[in-house]
């Protein structure tokens, strides 16, 4: 079995609305995910600065079909 050594612990998202997921951080800080314009946006210090975050990462496992959906849907 690989593992993606970048997917630290298993979070765990709370969908908000159709679009976007709030998820606990491992310092215990919530942060806030959005579907946006065909990619995910995460409000955590890696996200603000566009870089691909764990979250975004599980959040797109979790999901693919879901999110593959939505994103044929624009
Ligand atoms: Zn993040």
């Amino acid at each position: 079995m690989a593992t993606n050594p970048k997917v630290k612990a298993d979070l765990k998202f709370t969908q908000i609305d159709p679009r976007t997921w709030s998820t606990v951080g491992t310092q215990g800080n919530v942060y806030t995910l959005s579907l946006l314009s065909s990619s995910l946006h995460c409000n955590c210090p890696a996200g603000r600065h566009r870089k691909n975050c764990y979250h975004a990462d599980r959040l797109a496992q979790l999901f693919k079909a879901e999110l593959n959906d939505c994103l044929a849907s624009f």
